[in-house]
């Protein structure tokens, strides 16, 4: 088999994807052996122009991590669907918005006032917002469109693959680096590759009391906690229920702190956020509707809470297009 041609590209993202391929350390050298890279911008300076003039398909896998936030973004979705024969959206960000979709809890037109007008850090007197077009004297200059709401990947070109995470787990990059590379069969297309089949509960081993009815909730930041028992026994808000595994129970197990979602929703289920409040819902120790209210009104901004990583995909998103 000869040399994979292959792109990573990070659109609305923090970097951390692009660092997670790295994470598989020396194995990277096996990467480097079997891989001809014609674009990752975090490694390489590469020109669009470059790829602009490739062949169309010409790009056997393409990693594209990052929601899309912007005209650029978009463009280079667009761009990357038609030169490669594999686009994977990698990581939450490109699987379901991630962090950058909580942005779809507002605007466009209150972000920017935000940012460039009432922020406490922001000195602007002239009140400049940022405009795609702008004359100077040399000419005009153009930046990308800011969109009115975040996108996964999917939602703007057709995907052939999901890796989730954030970032997604280096061992899981490596399988399926090593199955693309080696010519291993692939799952259906629109698989989630690279993750488990199962809610993370299943596959936890913190022990269960038995015990899991909620009074109220506790923060991680003001609790002592048991590291043997299940945080939601304990009143401590872990999404298990309604995260697929296989990112190795990073969180729960090897860092002692609750899951946040994540790898995204299990394949039975529509909704992480949803899945999540029912799971809670079944929980909470009240039948006094005021109660109830009382209890679940303990815990801050709870759409960020049940939709950390999956705002673009979700049900909320959804009803509001
Ligand atoms: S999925 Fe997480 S690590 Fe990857 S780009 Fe998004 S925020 Fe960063
Ligand atoms: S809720 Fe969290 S701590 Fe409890 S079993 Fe599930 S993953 Fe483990
Ligand atoms: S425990 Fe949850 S938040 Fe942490 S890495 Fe795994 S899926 Fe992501």
């Amino acid at each position: 088999m000869g040399k994979l041609n292959v792109g990573v590209y990070w659109a609305a993202s923090c970097g951390g994807c692009d660092v997670a391929i790295l994470d598989i350390h020396e194995k990277v050298l096996k990467v480097k052996e079997a891989c001809d890279f014609f674009l990752w911008p975090i490694a390489m300076d590469f020109k669009y122009a470059d790829v602009e003039a490739l062949p169309d398909k010409h790009l056997d896998l393409v990693l594209f991590n990052g929601a899309v936030r912007n005209s650029e973004n978009k463009h280079l979705a667009e761009l990357l669907r038609k030169k490669s024969k594999l686009l994977v959206a990698f990581g939450s960000c490109a699987h379901t918005g991630g962090i950058p979709a909580l942005a779809n809890f507002t605007t466009k037109q209150g972000i920017f006032e935000r940012a460039y007008l009432t922020s406490d850090s922001t000195d602007n007197p002239q009140k400049v917002i940022p405009k795609t077009k702008v004359k100077v004297p040399e000419g005009e200059l153009t930046i990308p469109e800011f969109f009115e709401r975040v996108f996964a990947l999917d939602q703007v070109v057709d995907v052939d693959y999901y890796v989730p995470g954030c970032p997604p787990n280096p061992e899981r990059i490596w399988e399926v680096l090593a199955a693309v590379v080696t010519g291993a069969p692939l799952p259906p297309k629109g698989s989630v590759i690279g993750a488990g089949t199962k809610a993370l509960c299943d596959t936890c081993e913190r022990k269960r009391t038995g015990d899991k009815k909620i009074t109220g909730f506790k923060r991680v930041a003001t609790t002592d906690w048991d590291p043997e028992v299940c945080f939601l026994d304990q009143g401590l808000v872990c999404l298990g229920p309604c995260t697929r595994d296989g990112c190795g129970l990073q969180c729960v197990q090897h860092s002692n702190m609750p899951c946040r979602g994540c790898y995204g929703l299990p394949p039975d289920i529509s909704d992480q956020g949803a899945k999540m409040i029912a799971a809670l819902g079944s929980l909470i120790d009240a039948k006094d509707p005021e109660e109830i209210a009382r209890i679940a009104g303990e815990l801050p901004d709870q759409a960020g809470y049940y939709y950390r990583f999956s705002a673009a995909a979700g049900l909320l998103e959804r009803r509001k297009a």
